[in-house]
């Protein structure tokens, strides 16, 4: 196992009408900025949740963040907070709504002159404006770790930034919220949350078994909820283990004392910069593919995938790590999610010569677990996913 230090300081509210609390949790004093997306929180009762938790507050509104959370829009935020002297911002949505949430948090305490260099030049936040959050959308794990993922459309750019100052200091979790959302971001959420899990578990074997076990855990328990999600969202046993699921894939605790890899993560933003695929779509294209690519780094940790997770039993190491990633693709074949990048662009043979174009521009000749990860090797794998 590898050293590691863990600090994870979001407290995490779970359950059933859990945003009444808010009335509690959000400092009493403070000038409060509630931030939203495009309207979904008024129409399934959450606006109203949290409208009357806080009816002792001040409270000041600012909607309209999309998925895929724009540079410009969170700008316009940002100048709100300096103009009425906000002290306590609450993300109120998925992880497009806190993750903007967070960009804002930065640059509302940015020395510099230009917040674009939080994304451009990786600064990362020491300390940045208090926030809390109320999830709506199970996928990200935004609600209770410290990054955040920013798109500049006119440039068609989708940049992460992060820092320890950057954490909800609480995050509200109902899963009742599950029985709102479309068909399309339950499969979405679903799709991110295991990705995140792969993410940190498949690349080569470090003698963290615990490790190795949390994260088998949550793929299995995904695996069997999803379909029953997927079938009833209002079935509030399947909702609650998805939203736990997705929370605890990327909350640091399973990346701490082993090696990770996230390049399928960043050569997926490349995807939605260019053609706006929705984030999950983007990695079910290039994972498969990145494991393909990589097989020979990744292969003992695909097989033990594929016999812990997928019940694989029979041939040899090579051959059942190869049905694990099979059995990857069919998985996100029976949520409804297309694996091909031509299912969704047809402008998709020019994208693997861009993306090789940009991490070159960017600098990015080591991604992955073993730093192998640079240009060369994300042409091929976008040219894989066609
Ligand atoms: P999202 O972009 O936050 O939301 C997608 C859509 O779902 C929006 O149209 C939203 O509508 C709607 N929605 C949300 N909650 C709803 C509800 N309860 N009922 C009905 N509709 C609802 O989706 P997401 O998958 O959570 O976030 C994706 C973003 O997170 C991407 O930018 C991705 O890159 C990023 N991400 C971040 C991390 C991280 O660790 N920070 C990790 C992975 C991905 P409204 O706008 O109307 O609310
Ligand atoms: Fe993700």
């Amino acid at each position: 196992m590898l050293n590691f230090e863990f600090k994870n300081p979001t407290k995490i509210l779970f359950g059933k009408d859990q945003i009444a609390a808010l009335a509690k949790e959000v400092p009493a004093q403070s000038k409060v900025l509630l931030l939203y997306g495009g309207g979904s929180i008024k129409k399934n009762g959450v606006y109203d949740q949290v409208k009357k938790a806080l009816q002792q507050h001040q409270l000041l509104e600012f909607g309209g963040i999309e998925p895929n959370p724009e540079y410009k829009t969170l700008m316009k935020a940002v100048q709100l907070i300096k103009q009425e002297g906000i002290d306590f911002l609450l993300a109120v949505g998925g992880g497009s709504v806190i993750d903007g949430t967070k960009f804002i948090s930065a640059a509302a305490v940015y020395p510099g002159d230009n917040s674009w260099d939080i994304l451009a030049r990786g600064i990362r936040t020491e300390k940045g404006m208090p926030f809390g959050s109320v999830l709506t959308l199970p996928a990200t794990g935004s609600e209770m770790n410290s990054g955040a993922v920013i798109n500049r459309s006119e440039i068609q750019e989708k940049r992460t930034m992060g820092g320890p100052g950057l954490f909800p200091v609480f995050s509200i979790l109902d899963p009742q919220v599950v029985q709102s959302l479309p068909a399309r971001q339950i499969q979405n959420g679903i799709t991110d949350a295991f990705t995140h899990v792969l993410e940190q578990y498949l690349t080569y074997p470090i003698g963290a078994l615990l490790q190795d076990r949390f994260a088998e855990s949550i793929l299995q328990t995904l695996v069997e909820v999803g379909p029953k999600v997927q079938k009833d969202p209002s079935d509030y046993t399947a909702a609650a283990n998805f939203m736990w699921c997705c929370t605890m894939a990327l909350n640091g605790l399973i990346q701490k004392g082993v090696p990770t890899d996230w390049a399928t993560h960043m050569i997926a933003h490349e995807l939605t910069a260019l053609y706006g695929i929705d984030h999950a779509r983007t990695l079910a294209i290039i994972a498969p593919n990145l494991y393909r690519y990589t097989f020979e780094d990744k292969k003992e940790k695909l097989a033990q995938y594929g016999e812990r997770v997928w019940n694989i039993t029979q041939g040899t190491l090579e051959e059942k790590a190869e049905a694990a990633i099979q059995k990857t693709v069919d998985f996100f074949h029976t949520l409804e999610i297309k694996t091909r990048l031509s299912d969704y662009t047809d402008a998709y043979e020019q994208t693997a010569d861009i993306v090789y174009q940009r991490f070159e521009e960017r600098g990015w000749k080591g991604l992955g677990e073993r730093k192998k990860i640079g240009p060369d090797a994300a042409r091929r794998i976008v040219e894989l996913s066609y």
